[in-house]
């Protein structure tokens, strides 16, 4: 079937990478036979041979991904610190006041506009997902049980809600059809107002053959230069572009009314980077499927040599990338026997799709592995001080991206 490009509706032809059928990524059942069992889908990354939008072809219904939805944004201190800062640098500089109004499209538990909400700012968030928005309710937050669209914010522009600043993180690389969500910004904001939105950026994603953050949540993979077309399509222009450290490299995207405010100089400096990596060549992208077969490769070879020893390795951190990485390198449970982590939530579930138990650190470590394959290499630093104790018994921290390798 012929599908159409999220941002420019031209066809979707060009195939980069065929992750093969995988589970949803964020599906951890408490039965191992119901985690063997779970529906796949196709997890294949296409890219734009028209806009150079890299994307996910495959359309979830949305009652897969939301309702009742297990991600509560507060259980990560860093991300709760994450968003502390951002909202202190927001009141700081956009003389936020009792007369303002700060709305967050997907708002989660509230871990982002409660800062605003303690300092009096009139907030309103946004959140679909009716279990999480009552928590943000309980700490002030106001809370639509709702997509955000471009019906819903000509609605709420309609009923006078005019934002001084409008927040979307990590939420338009993850629906399918970030147009439509961009579109509902010029309505909503003043005059001038900001808008501010952060997404994995796909630069970071091919440098760092970072093919683990693909999955079927994660629809559009962008580059500044699709997100300038896109804002110029609704009425709006990027104005200022912030990396960040999130999710092995995101940017935070500064956008206002057309016509209003000037280009920084790190939008200037962001085209030039990607116009270096020839983000819009189909080239770069069969390069990036070579060296995604190169890592896969290498962690069933690492997998096969510890078996054949009989090594025991096990994994550290249940999230998305682990399930993308296992799942698509063909990895079964007695591959890598236990995983451990950190969050009650997850302890005592399966991997979906593989059926690997998730234990807490501690468990996983009386095993005494060989080996630890650590998901997050993200947070390969932190993780490897909270997982010392493995050198005691001659253990090794592994990683597998960008291809496997022990830690020194
Ligand atoms: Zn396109």
């Amino acid at each position: 079937m012929s599908r159409t490009c999220r941002a420019c509706t031209a066809p979707l032809e060009h195939l980069v990478v065929d992750l093969g059928a995988l589970p949803l990524a964020n599906d951890f059942l408490p039965e191992r036979s119901a985690s063997l069992a779970l529906p796949r889908f196709p997890l294949r990354l296409f890219v734009c041979d028209s806009c150079s939008l890299a994307q996910i072809d495959e359309d979830l219904p949305p009652d897969r991904l939301f309702g009742e939805y297990q991600y509560f944004s507060s259980y990560s201190d860093a991300w709760v610190q994450h968003a502390a800062d951002f909202a202190e640098w927001a009141m700081a500089n956009l003389a936020l006041d009792e007369s303002s109004l700060v709305v967050e499209v997907a708002s989660n538990d509230g871990y982002l506009l409660r800062w605003f909400a303690a300092r009096g700012i009139p907030v309103l968030g946004v959140e679909p997902a009716a279990n999480v928005a009552e928590v943000a309710e309980t700490s002030g937050v106001r809370s639509l049980v709702e997509y955000f669209t471009a019906d819903l914010g000509r609605r709420l522009a309609s009923e006078g809600h005019r934002a001084d600043l409008v927040v979307a993180n990590n939420v338009v690389a993850h629906v399918p059809d970030p147009r439509d969500l961009l579109a509902g910004f010029a309505p909503l904001l003043a005059d001038d107002g900001l808008a501010t939105i952060e997404v994995p950026h796909v630069l970071r994603m091919l440098s760092g053959v970072q093919f683990d953050t693909i999955y079927h949540e994660h629809y559009s993979y962008f580059s500044l230069a699709v997100l300038e077309g896109l804002a110029a399509d609704v009425g709006l222009e990027v104005v200022d572009v912030e990396p960040l450290w999130t999710h092995g490299g995101s940017m935070r995207v500064h956008l206002r009314h057309r016509g209003v405010g000037s280009v920084s100089s790190r939008v200037l400096a962001t085209r030039e980077e990607e116009a270096a990596a020839r983000l819009g060549e189909p080239g770069t992208y069969d390069h990036f499927a070579a060296q995604v077969a190169h890592a896969l490769s290498s962690l069933r070879a690492f997998l096969a040599d510890a078996r054949e020893k009989g090594d025991l390795v096990a994994g550290y951190g249940a999230a998305a990338k682990g399930t993308v990485l296992l799942n698509a390198a063909g990895v079964v449970a007695d591959d890598v026997a236990l995983v451990g982590d950190r969050s009650p939530h997850k302890i005592g579930r399966f991997v979906p799709g593989i059926g690997i138990p998730i234990v807490t650190p501690r468990q996983m470590l009386a095993r005494h592995p060989r080996h630890v394959l650590v998901f997050a290499w993200n947070l390969i630093d932190e993780i490897g001080a909270q997982l010392q104790e493995v050198r005691s018994w001659g253990g090794d921290l592994v990683t597998a991206i960008p291809e496997t390798r022990v830690r020194p």
